[in-house]
């Protein structure tokens, strides 16, 4: 069977080059500096000044000469993301909706906690997997993020929100979760680049235990991913427990069905302490069954895992229903008495769209 996902995903037209700052490491700063006959500790200062003042005109750059910013300004700009739309929910979280460079538009979320925040990320504009009860599934996929459109949006939402950086631990820790629009695992070499970039000593420094990447249960990726060290943690969209069913509402499952998902996540390396997080919508009379939840458990049972239940976050047309007050409870009941650690993800900015799964213009 021949997929969207068999194929690669299409990338930004035209030559990035040194328009595509963002998605440059310390090493490839220090290569141009190189080559304008500058000092290497030059190329430090770009990438700090980017990833932690977050600066994106070259007359911020103080620190350099005047003649070096003029000759920096001939090459290229820093293009962060515009933000096009900010929509704030009652429970303090903001959906940013980016324009990027070609004017398509992807969307990131800032959800602020007592002792953290948590920005969720988009890695593709659309998606490819077409999961019949998301949004994003439907627009189809559009093309990859490079790496820089990632940080753009990371560094987009902490200017927005005016979060500091000193680099000291009183710093409220920042957590990375790609799971906005896309697939990431299609899009894993640009991701694997922002996941360095975001857990570098010089930028961000977040820690590779805080940045978590979901995948709707792509095998190929999954042993991929497990090849690099370090790399995000691993979160899966299970969604169903019984082939037929989840085969009908992901069409994934017909390419990767439910023993070899399995598999994969039992070969995939994790560290000790580490555990996978299964992330699993609970869509009324379809996974919310009480069957539903004895699938789950059985795929669960010899996996360190996490579960995560999320209640269906309705969108116009999708024909889906959420499950009851009740039967959420049941479930989670179901799955907490045999000693599983599960959690009901109330998804934050339902009120605005921005919850998983809505990632979509409301105008597409
Ligand atoms: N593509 C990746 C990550 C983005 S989707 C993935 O599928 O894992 C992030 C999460 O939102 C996934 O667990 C997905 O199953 C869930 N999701 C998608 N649409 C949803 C909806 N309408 N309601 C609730 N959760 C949804
Ligand atoms: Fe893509 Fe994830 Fe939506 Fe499936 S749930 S269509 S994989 S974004």
């Amino acid at each position: 069977m021949v997929s969207a996902w068999d194929q690669p995903a299409p990338e930004l037209n035209g030559d990035l080059g040194r328009s595509d700052l963002l998605s440059w490491s310390p090493e490839e700063c220090v290569n141009w500096m190189r080559k304008l006959g500058q000092p290497d500790y030059r190329g430090d200062q770009l990438f700090r000044g980017i990833h932690q003042q977050r600066w994106s005109r070259w007359s911020q750059f103080s620190i350099f000469p005047e003649d070096l910013r003029t000759a920096l300004a001939g090459q290229g700009n820093i293009d962060f993301p515009v933000i096009t739309l900010n929509q704030s929910s009652q429970d303090g979280s903001t959906k940013h909706v980016f324009k990027l460079r070609d004017g398509l538009e992807v969307e990131g979320v800032f959800m602020p906690y007592p002792n953290r925040i948590t920005l969720c990320l988009s890695s593709q504009v659309g998606c490819a997997m077409g999961c019949t009860f998301c949004a994003t599934g439907d627009m189809g996929i559009k093309r990859n993020l490079t790496a820089g459109e990632m940080i753009g949006q990371v560094l987009g939402m902490l200017e927005h929100h005016r979060y500091k950086t000193t680099g000291r631990p009183t710093d409220t820790p920042l957590n990375i979760v790609f799971m906005g629009m896309g697939e990431p695992l299609h899009n894993l070499d640009h991701v694997m680049k922002s996941f360095h970039l975001l857990s570098h000593p010089k930028g961000l420094g977040i820690s590779a235990k805080r940045i978590t990447l979901s995948t709707s249960g792509l095998v190929p990726g999954i042993d991929r991913l497990g090849t690099y060290s370090p790399r995000p943690k691993l979160a899966v969209s299970l969604n169903g427990s019984q082939d037929d069913y989840r085969s009908k509402i992901m069409p994934v499952n017909r390419v990767w069905n439910l023993s070899a998902l399995k598999e994969s996540i039992l070969r995939f390396p994790l560290g000790p302490r580490e555990w996978i997080t299964l992330e699993y919508v609970l869509l009324k009379n379809i996974t919310d069954r009480p069957s539903d939840m004895q699938g789950l458990l059985r795929f669960a049972h010899d996996i360190p895992c996490k579960i995560n239940l999320i209640p269906f976050n309705p969108h116009e047309g999708s024909g889906f229903e959420t499950p009851s007050e009740s039967r959420i409870s049941q479930c989670c009941q179901i799955l907490a008495q045999t000693g599983l650690i599960v959690s009901v993800r109330r998804s934050r900015g339902q009120d605005i769209a921005g919850a998983c799964g809505q990632l979509v213009r409301e105008e597409d």
